[in-house]
Protein backbone atom coordinates (compact mmCIF):
# COMPACT_ATOMS: atom_id res chain seq x y z
CA UNK A 1 0.00 0.00 0.00
CA UNK A 2 0.96 3.71 -0.71
CA UNK A 3 2.78 5.92 1.53
CA UNK A 4 1.32 9.02 0.52
CA UNK A 5 -1.76 10.91 2.47
CA UNK A 6 -4.69 9.68 1.36
CA UNK A 7 -7.84 11.64 0.11
CA UNK A 8 -10.50 9.51 0.30
CA UNK A 9 -13.87 10.40 -1.54
CA UNK A 10 -16.79 8.59 -0.14
CA UNK A 11 -19.92 9.91 -2.55
CA UNK A 12 -22.05 7.71 -1.13
CA UNK A 13 -25.40 7.83 -2.83
CA UNK A 14 -24.78 10.92 -5.08
CA UNK A 15 -24.18 10.65 -8.63
CA UNK A 16 -24.98 10.19 -11.99
CA UNK A 17 -23.08 9.71 -15.28
CA UNK A 18 -22.70 13.34 -15.49
CA UNK A 19 -20.40 13.60 -12.50
CA UNK A 20 -18.00 11.81 -14.11
CA UNK A 21 -16.37 14.48 -16.25
CA UNK A 22 -16.35 16.62 -12.88
CA UNK A 23 -13.57 14.89 -11.76
CA UNK A 24 -11.15 15.66 -14.24
CA UNK A 25 -9.98 18.75 -12.77
CA UNK A 26 -8.99 16.97 -9.98
CA UNK A 27 -7.03 14.31 -12.11
CA UNK A 28 -5.35 17.26 -13.64
CA UNK A 29 -4.25 18.80 -10.15
CA UNK A 30 -2.08 15.42 -9.55
CA UNK A 31 -0.08 15.62 -12.51
CA UNK A 32 1.79 18.59 -10.95
CA UNK A 33 4.76 17.97 -9.26
CA UNK A 34 4.12 18.48 -5.99
CA UNK A 35 1.17 16.22 -6.02
CA UNK A 36 3.25 13.14 -6.36
CA UNK A 37 2.90 12.79 -2.16
CA UNK A 38 -1.02 12.80 -2.25
CA UNK A 39 -3.15 9.77 -2.95
CA UNK A 40 -6.68 10.39 -4.08
CA UNK A 41 -9.21 7.17 -3.68
CA UNK A 42 -12.67 8.04 -5.61
CA UNK A 43 -15.41 5.82 -4.23
CA UNK A 44 -18.58 6.33 -6.29
CA UNK A 45 -21.52 4.19 -6.04
CA UNK A 46 -21.44 0.89 -7.65
CA UNK A 47 -23.35 2.27 -10.79
CA UNK A 48 -20.55 4.82 -11.44
CA UNK A 49 -17.29 2.51 -10.61
CA UNK A 50 -17.22 0.93 -14.27
CA UNK A 51 -17.18 4.95 -15.45
CA UNK A 52 -14.72 5.84 -12.83
CA UNK A 53 -11.91 3.10 -13.49
CA UNK A 54 -12.05 4.32 -17.07
CA UNK A 55 -11.66 7.43 -16.49
CA UNK A 56 -8.76 7.70 -13.89
CA UNK A 57 -6.77 4.76 -15.98
CA UNK A 58 -3.28 6.05 -16.58
CA UNK A 59 -3.91 8.46 -13.73
CA UNK A 60 -2.29 7.96 -10.44
CA UNK A 61 -5.93 7.97 -8.92
CA UNK A 62 -7.53 5.35 -7.48
CA UNK A 63 -11.22 4.11 -7.37
CA UNK A 64 -12.75 1.74 -4.39
CA UNK A 65 -16.45 0.22 -3.77
CA UNK A 66 -18.64 1.43 -0.62
CA UNK A 67 -19.94 -1.64 0.47
CA UNK A 68 -20.25 -5.21 -0.74
CA UNK A 69 -21.72 -8.77 0.39
CA UNK A 70 -19.64 -10.77 2.63
CA UNK A 71 -20.57 -14.03 0.23
CA UNK A 72 -16.77 -13.83 -1.67
CA UNK A 73 -18.05 -14.63 -5.24
CA UNK A 74 -21.60 -15.02 -6.28
CA UNK A 75 -24.76 -16.28 -4.90
CA UNK A 76 -28.33 -16.04 -4.05
CA UNK A 77 -28.06 -12.51 -3.05
CA UNK A 78 -30.44 -10.52 -4.52
CA UNK A 79 -29.29 -6.50 -5.03
CA UNK A 80 -25.99 -7.41 -3.59
CA UNK A 81 -22.22 -7.32 -5.23
CA UNK A 82 -19.44 -9.37 -4.49
CA UNK A 83 -15.96 -8.35 -3.34
CA UNK A 84 -14.77 -10.41 -6.49
CA UNK A 85 -17.58 -8.99 -8.86
CA UNK A 86 -16.14 -5.56 -7.64
CA UNK A 87 -12.09 -6.47 -8.16
CA UNK A 88 -13.09 -7.52 -11.76
CA UNK A 89 -13.57 -3.87 -12.28
CA UNK A 90 -10.08 -2.65 -11.74
CA UNK A 91 -11.26 -1.16 -8.24
CA UNK A 92 -8.40 -1.53 -5.95
CA UNK A 93 -10.34 -0.20 -2.74
CA UNK A 94 -13.22 -0.69 -0.79
CA UNK A 95 -15.15 1.00 2.17
CA UNK A 96 -16.04 -1.20 5.12
CA UNK A 97 -18.26 -1.08 8.15
CA UNK A 98 -19.34 2.56 7.55
CA UNK A 99 -21.64 4.20 10.15
CA UNK A 100 -24.25 4.80 7.80
CA UNK A 101 -23.99 0.69 7.05
CA UNK A 102 -23.96 -0.22 10.26
CA UNK A 103 -26.88 1.86 10.95
CA UNK A 104 -29.27 0.11 8.65
CA UNK A 105 -28.18 -3.24 10.18
CA UNK A 106 -24.80 -4.29 9.46
CA UNK A 107 -23.11 -5.86 12.28
CA UNK A 108 -19.17 -6.36 13.51
CA UNK A 109 -19.68 -10.42 12.04
CA UNK A 110 -21.12 -9.15 8.79
CA UNK A 111 -18.26 -6.70 8.78
CA UNK A 112 -15.78 -9.29 9.85
CA UNK A 113 -16.44 -11.75 7.11
CA UNK A 114 -16.71 -8.64 4.03
CA UNK A 115 -13.03 -7.86 5.51
CA UNK A 116 -11.93 -11.45 4.87
CA UNK A 117 -13.55 -11.85 1.69
CA UNK A 118 -12.08 -7.96 0.11
CA UNK A 119 -8.83 -9.27 1.29
CA UNK A 120 -9.58 -12.68 -0.41
CA UNK A 121 -10.18 -10.55 -3.39
CA UNK A 122 -6.75 -8.58 -2.93
CA UNK A 123 -8.90 -5.33 -2.36
CA UNK A 124 -7.65 -2.96 -0.11
CA UNK A 125 -9.86 -1.92 2.71
CA UNK A 126 -11.04 0.96 4.47
CA UNK A 127 -11.99 -0.02 7.42
CA UNK A 128 -14.51 1.95 9.48
CA UNK A 129 -14.79 2.78 12.94
CA UNK A 130 -16.43 5.45 15.48
CA UNK A 131 -18.16 5.85 18.70
CA UNK A 132 -21.56 7.67 18.40
CA UNK A 133 -22.85 10.42 20.24
CA UNK A 134 -24.60 8.36 23.20
CA UNK A 135 -21.66 6.53 23.78
CA UNK A 136 -19.16 9.19 23.57
CA UNK A 137 -21.65 11.27 26.23
CA UNK A 138 -21.27 7.94 28.76
CA UNK A 139 -17.24 7.69 27.85
CA UNK A 140 -17.30 4.46 26.38
CA UNK A 141 -15.67 5.55 23.37
CA UNK A 142 -12.47 3.37 24.37
CA UNK A 143 -14.53 0.41 24.52
CA UNK A 144 -16.84 0.93 21.50
CA UNK A 145 -13.20 1.33 19.43
CA UNK A 146 -11.48 -1.62 20.76
CA UNK A 147 -14.52 -3.98 20.30
CA UNK A 148 -15.50 -2.77 16.56
CA UNK A 149 -11.81 -3.15 16.27
CA UNK A 150 -11.41 -7.05 17.42
CA UNK A 151 -14.28 -7.71 16.35
CA UNK A 152 -14.29 -6.47 12.51
CA UNK A 153 -10.74 -7.79 12.52
CA UNK A 154 -10.84 -11.39 13.84
CA UNK A 155 -8.85 -13.75 12.30
CA UNK A 156 -7.44 -11.09 10.20
CA UNK A 157 -3.22 -11.72 10.52
CA UNK A 158 -1.79 -8.91 8.61
CA UNK A 159 -2.64 -5.37 8.70
CA UNK A 160 -0.97 -4.35 5.64
CA UNK A 161 -3.90 -3.97 3.37
CA UNK A 162 -6.14 -2.38 6.03
CA UNK A 163 -6.42 1.27 6.52
CA UNK A 164 -8.28 2.33 9.95
CA UNK A 165 -10.92 5.39 8.89
CA UNK A 166 -11.73 6.26 12.81
CA UNK A 167 -14.79 8.53 12.00
CA UNK A 168 -16.90 9.43 14.96
CA UNK A 169 -20.66 9.15 14.09
CA UNK A 170 -21.54 12.07 15.08
CA UNK A 171 -18.74 14.29 13.85
CA UNK A 172 -20.26 12.68 10.11
CA UNK A 173 -22.22 15.60 8.21
CA UNK A 174 -22.92 17.57 11.42
CA UNK A 175 -19.81 19.81 11.02
CA UNK A 176 -18.94 18.97 14.42
CA UNK A 177 -14.98 17.45 14.63
CA UNK A 178 -12.75 16.92 18.07
CA UNK A 179 -9.92 19.10 18.72
CA UNK A 180 -7.03 18.37 17.63
CA UNK A 181 -5.37 17.31 21.19
CA UNK A 182 -8.80 14.69 21.58
CA UNK A 183 -8.07 13.51 18.02
CA UNK A 184 -4.50 13.28 18.24
CA UNK A 185 -5.43 11.34 21.43
CA UNK A 186 -7.97 8.55 19.74
CA UNK A 187 -5.62 7.79 16.75
CA UNK A 188 -3.24 6.95 19.55
CA UNK A 189 -4.98 5.09 21.33
CA UNK A 190 -6.91 2.82 18.24
CA UNK A 191 -2.67 2.64 16.87
CA UNK A 192 -1.77 1.12 20.30
CA UNK A 193 -4.96 -1.22 20.22
CA UNK A 194 -3.51 -2.33 16.61
CA UNK A 195 0.16 -2.71 17.87
CA UNK A 196 -1.27 -5.04 20.43
CA UNK A 197 -3.72 -7.18 18.81
CA UNK A 198 -0.95 -7.32 15.02
CA UNK A 199 1.70 -7.90 17.09
CA UNK A 200 3.67 -4.35 16.48
CA UNK A 201 2.37 -4.11 12.92
CA UNK A 202 1.21 -0.71 12.38
CA UNK A 203 -1.61 1.04 10.63
CA UNK A 204 -2.73 3.46 8.59
CA UNK A 205 -5.17 5.78 9.83
CA UNK A 206 -7.46 8.22 8.18
CA UNK A 207 -9.53 10.52 9.92
CA UNK A 208 -13.27 11.04 8.63
CA UNK A 209 -16.39 13.05 9.72
CA UNK A 210 -16.96 16.82 8.34
CA UNK A 211 -13.64 17.51 7.05
CA UNK A 212 -13.77 20.85 4.64
CA UNK A 213 -11.86 23.16 3.10
CA UNK A 214 -11.90 25.46 6.43
CA UNK A 215 -11.14 22.90 8.97
CA UNK A 216 -8.09 21.34 6.90
CA UNK A 217 -5.57 23.50 8.04
CA UNK A 218 -6.01 22.96 11.60
CA UNK A 219 -7.07 18.85 11.17
CA UNK A 220 -3.93 18.45 8.54
CA UNK A 221 -1.57 19.66 11.81
CA UNK A 222 -1.98 16.07 12.93
CA UNK A 223 1.33 14.01 12.58
CA UNK A 224 -0.54 10.75 13.51
CA UNK A 225 -2.95 10.93 10.38
CA UNK A 226 -2.42 9.26 7.30
CA UNK A 227 -5.17 11.29 5.39
CA UNK A 228 -8.73 11.72 5.25
CA UNK A 229 -11.85 10.11 4.25
CA UNK A 230 -14.13 12.80 2.94
CA UNK A 231 -17.99 12.78 1.84
CA UNK A 232 -20.04 15.56 1.73
CA UNK A 233 -16.77 18.15 0.67
CA UNK A 234 -15.46 15.75 -1.68
CA UNK A 235 -18.72 15.80 -4.00
CA UNK A 236 -17.94 18.82 -5.25
CA UNK A 237 -14.44 19.20 -7.25
CA UNK A 238 -13.92 22.97 -6.25
CA UNK A 239 -13.51 22.16 -2.40
CA UNK A 240 -11.77 18.92 -2.87
CA UNK A 241 -8.97 20.21 -4.41
CA UNK A 242 -8.88 23.11 -2.08
CA UNK A 243 -8.70 20.19 0.69
CA UNK A 244 -6.28 18.66 -0.86
CA UNK A 245 -4.01 21.67 -2.19
CA UNK A 246 -4.45 23.22 1.71
CA UNK A 247 -3.11 20.23 3.11
CA UNK A 248 -0.10 19.57 0.58
CA UNK A 249 1.24 23.50 0.28
C1 LIG B 1 -18.30 9.92 5.51
O1 LIG B 1 -19.45 9.68 5.15
O2 LIG B 1 -17.46 9.02 5.53
C2 LIG B 1 -17.96 11.29 5.88
C3 LIG B 1 -16.83 11.50 6.48
O3 LIG B 1 -18.90 12.25 5.60
P1 LIG B 1 -18.76 13.83 5.81
O4 LIG B 1 -17.39 14.24 5.33
O5 LIG B 1 -19.84 14.41 4.95
O6 LIG B 1 -18.94 14.09 7.25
Amino acid sequence: MTNKILFIANWKMFGDLNSVKSIESVINLTKKKNYKNAKIIYCPPYTLLNSFVIKTRKTNLDVGAQNCHYEINTGPYTGSISSNMIKKLGVKYIIIGHSENRSDGETNDQINKKIHSAISNNLNVIFCIGENLFEKKNKKTNNVLKKQIDLGLRKIKKIDKIILAYEPVWSIGTGKVLTNKELTKQVVIIKKIIKKKFKNQEAKIIYGGSVNNQNINNLKQIKEINGFLIGGASQNSKKFIDIIRKTIN
